[in-house]
């Protein structure tokens, strides 16, 4: 049974792409292929990394492309695929309380008043400010990068391509700038009440890209603000499992967290179907996440520790690397 406070179609701020590998994994997980219809226009982007020198020194990554998707279609899709396999999908339906004692009970509200389900397994999938990670972690600090972005009706000297901007005036972790039909979504990263606020973050940033790229906004048509997780990693409790934003499962270099919530997904199924008797899920599920949440962590020190100096490197570095045959 899967849970959703939403109606079905529910929004979510995203940018909608994609890396390289994103595709063919969760392909894998799925066993579908991501179909043209919840691709957005154009279908695929380059990938261009702007240091905080600017644009003399950025440049587009060598054989890399990214997938850009209208991310409500997909998610649509892939709760197509649930259904399809016989999932019993509730919407407008909230879990409020998760009872843990003996066997875990949820209780949720949806439209028809309040549900009791008697579960084994629960596996929170619900965000960055996930209900069921309060729950069993009442004291648990789970610190969040705030990310704000603006669709634009503009032109600009933009190929068409990802543009990831590193800047730390502009954001501690990253920018970037996304193509999307006759429309650009530019969007950063924040730390919560920090100075520039994500307002005055986000006129640096269009000003930078009206003195680079000829950035010429015309209508603003959307502004959106939510987060994603920066500095925490929790795989659950017992058969409490968590994953995705709620596991603190997200990129915080380039704010990638589809793939990671996929992937950690698979992991949570995976650690359910092999539990042995008497033992907890956590226990396989804290083995089949690893190099996830490792690879995370690692990215949370970087980006906490860099200075501009660093992300001049770091651009340099993945310009003349390339990452070898697409
Ligand atoms: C502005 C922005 C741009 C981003 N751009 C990208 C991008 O381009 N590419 C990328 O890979 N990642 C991007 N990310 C990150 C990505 O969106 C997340 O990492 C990803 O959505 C995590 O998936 P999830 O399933 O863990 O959580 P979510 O996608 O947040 O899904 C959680 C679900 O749980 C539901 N829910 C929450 N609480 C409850 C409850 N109590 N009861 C029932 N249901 C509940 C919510 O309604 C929601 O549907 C972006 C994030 C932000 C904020």
């Amino acid at each position: 049974m899967l849970l959703e406070q939403g109606a079905r179609g529910r929004h979510k701020a995203c940018g909608g792409v994609l890396p390289l590998v994103a595709p063919e994994v969760i392909e894998d997980i799925v066993g579908a292929s991501i179909p043209e219809e919840v691709r957005a226009d154009p279908p695929e982007l380059g990938l261009h990394y702007v240091p905080p020198s600017g644009r003399a020194n950025a440049g587009k990554v060598r054989n890399y492309k990214i997938y850009n998707i209208k991310r409500d279609e997909f998610d649509l899709w892939l709760l197509g695929l649930a259904e399809d396999a016989g999932v019993n999908i509730r919407y407008e339906t909230r879990v409020e309380e998760l009872r843990t004692s003996a066997k875990n009970e949820i209780i949720a509200r949806g439209s028809d008043g309040k549900l009791r389900i008697g579960s084994r397994f629960v596996v929170g999938a619900d965000g960055v400010r996930s209900t069921v990670r309060g729950i069993i972690f009442p004291e648990m600090d789970a610190p969040v990068m705030i990310v704000g972005q603006e669709h634009w009706d503009a032109t600009g000297d933009f190929e068409k391509s990802f543009y990831g901007f590193f800047r730390g005036d502009i954001s501690i972790s990253y920018a970037y700038l996304i193509p999307k039909r006759d429309k650009y979504i530019i969007g950063l990263g924040v730390v919560p009440h920090q100075i520039p606020s994500i307002a005055e973050a986000l006129k640096r940033l269009r000003q930078w890209l009206s003195e680079e790229f000829s950035f010429d906004p015309n209508r603003l048509l959307e502004t959106e603000v939510w987060a994603i997780p920066f500095g925490y990693f929790t795989p659950g409790k017992d058969n409490v499992l968590l994953v995705g934003d709620a596991a603190g499962l997200c990129n915080p270099l380039s704010g990638e967290g589809i793939r990671l919530a996929v992937e950690s997904g698979e992991a949570a199924c995976t650690a359910i179907a092999n539990v042995r008797s008497g033992r907890a899920a956590v226990k396989n599920y804290e083995k089949e996440v690893k190099g996830i949440a490792e690879m995370v962590k690692e990215l949370n020190v970087f980006v906490q520790g860099v200075d501009d100096a660093g992300r001049e490197k770091f651009v340099q570095e993945e310009l003349s690397r390339g990452v070898g045959l697409a």
